[in-house]
């Protein structure tokens, strides 16, 4: 587990750096005294073995702190999406059984009518300055965690991104898999020092950039969020080396600095969903190697991923060791090289994917069958066996005996000069069964007819979408993926390039 590998750490490199964020550094030996403190703490207000207990904080070292004593205590991890208000906080506080909720002041405050409803009624302990000052003695011995693998250590909300939010229940040996095979697959050292800003409440900065620095000893120099402006000075000045993305992270900072940047030490990072052209620009301009991936929360980060040693530009790399990958038809058949199907994934090892949706059996019981994985995501492996990431299975279109994934759309729109974003969904259609709809937000005023002759340069024309909506923004969730069943609501002049507007 990994509040065992942090104690094991300072015991072998006390004085090594562990922690950066503002103007405090932690060594090893500091942060392990203060998750033992922390842990003490959380025993005296009543935490035991087993306890569910919320954790609402933002980007600092309490959150870390608290995370790794409650692994220490044998007790359940409930990170909360601080953005999270009215029914989907309520939602996750009262779905994930949470017994105590600990918080930062700030986010108490603009919750308190919610807290104060019954069924969000629980105990409250309030993040303070304790929780992040390590003691001035050194604390003689640090307890060894008694948890074994397979018990629960938290339990993550998923993006929410086709509904509401799953509960994902992971054990402590999914973590410490995460963390051994990342620390493998980039060539981690103890040396690297792995900026995270991405909300420490996901999965991504947990699996790729806690795990793995705990897993070797290296450096988490943590900020409180993503700056695309201050992005190279903060890397500069941390001596970052790597750094975990989701695929707008990337897109942003592309636009936001046309030209190289010099004097910083990044040398990889790591994430899912960069679209090809910005993964371009990221490893020419800056010279930052691109680890595109394929995951989610319930496979315990990454199913398949681009390496050191192993990379193909486009694809979301090969499986990852010990996961077997296959693409599967409607039917359960599985596919050869180059043929669509269900992305679906089987773990060799115990204790790398999630153990079940909680409290969510018909949930669970859909995605694992016989020990497979069903992602319900779309794919294709190519003949060397790299993947490739096609959209997901329900988001798929099918507009006149075809099967269209919007995100192939997507693609090519965000090609164009003047699209900054957009996203395509289907709408029904008496005759086609569903026609496509794209909605772009742009730079600039672009003819919709034009943008159609531009996808026809490349795509098939069953492709080119019949609508057209301009639209301010794209709903997205926290981590910037599309929220396709909000885009109904969006209010927007529909333009139909067959018969001009309706
Ligand atoms: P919810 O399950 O609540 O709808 P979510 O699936 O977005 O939310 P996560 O677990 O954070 O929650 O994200 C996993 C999903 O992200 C995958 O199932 C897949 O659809 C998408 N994804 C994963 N890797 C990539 C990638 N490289 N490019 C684009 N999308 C990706
Ligand atoms: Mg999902």
């Amino acid at each position: 587990m990994i509040t065992d590998s942090l104690y094991r750490l300072a015991e072998r490199q006390p004085d090594a750096p562990a922690l950066v964020f503002e103007q405090r550094q932690y060594d090893y030996r500091e942060l392990a005294d203060l998750v033992s403190v922390t842990a003490a703490r959380l025993h005296a207000h009543g935490v035991r073995p087993g306890a569910h207990v919320a954790l609402m904080c933002g980007n600092r070292p309490a959150f870390l702190a608290c995370w790794l004593a409650l692994g220490e205590l044998g007790a359940v991890c409930v990170p909360l999406n601080t953005s999270l208000v009215g029914d989907g906080f309520l939602y996750t506080l009262t779905q994930s059984q949470a017994s105590l909720l600990i918080a930062e002041p700030a986010l108490l405050a603009t919750r308190a009518d919610l807290l104060a409803q019954a069924a969000a009624r629980l105990p409250i302990l309030q993040v303070d300055d304790t929780f992040e000052c390590p003691p001035s003695e050194p604390t003689r011995r640090w307890q060894r965690p008694t948890a074994a693998d397979s018990d629960l250590n938290s339990i993550l909300f998923t993006s929410g991104t086709t509904g509401l939010p799953k509960g994902v229940a992971l054990s402590h040996g999914v973590y410490t898999a995460a963390g051994e095979d990342m620390v493998r697959s980039l060539d981690m050292t103890a040396n690297d020092r792995v900026l995270v800003f991405l909300p420490l409440f996901h999965a991504n900065p947990q699996m790729y950039a806690v795990a793995s620095v705990l897993s070797c000893g290296a450096t988490l120099i943590l900020l409180p969020r993503f700056s695309a402006s201050r992005f190279f000075d903060d890397a500069i000045r941390h001596r970052a080396t790597g750094f975990t993305f989701v695929g707008t992270v990337l897109s942003i900072l592309e636009k936001q600095h046309p030209g190289p940047q010099h004097g910083h030490e990044l040398a990889w990072c790591v994430g899912g969903g960069a679209p090809a052209p910005v993964w371009e620009a990221i490893e020419s301009r800056f010279g930052i190697a691109v680890r595109e991936l394929y995951g989610m929360t319930e496979t315990g980060g990454w199913v398949s991923m681009n390496t050191a040693r192993s990379s193909r530009f486009g694809s979301v790399g090969k499986a990852r060791d010990g996961i077997r990958l296959t693409i599967r038809d409607d039917a359960g058949r599985v596919l050869g090289a180059g043929a669509k199907g269900e992305i679906v994934a089987r773990a060799e090892r115990p204790d790398v994917f999630f153990s079940c949706y909680w409290r969510n059996p018909e949930a669970t019981a859909a995605t694992l069958k016989d020990g497979w994985l069903h992602t319900a995501d779309r794919g294709y492996l190519d003949n060397d066996g790299f993947l490739y990431f096609d959209g997901r299975q329900k988001e798929l279109i099918r507009r006149g005996g075809e099967m269209i994934s919007p995100v192939e759309i997507e693609q090519q729109l965000l090609k164009h000069a003047q699209v900054r974003d957009c996203a395509v969904a289907g709408v029904a259609d008496a005759i086609m069964g569903e026609e496509l709809r794209a909605y772009i937000v742009a730079d600039g005023s672009p003819d919709a007819h034009a943008l159609r002759d531009f996808l026809l340069t490349r795509l098939p024309a069953y492709m080119a979408p019949r609508y057209v909506s301009f639209v301010p923004r794209i709903p997205k969730t926290e981590t910037q993926k599309i929220q396709r069943h909000l885009l109904a609501e969006l209010q927007a002049d529909c333009i139909d390039l067959a018969s001009g507007p309706v």
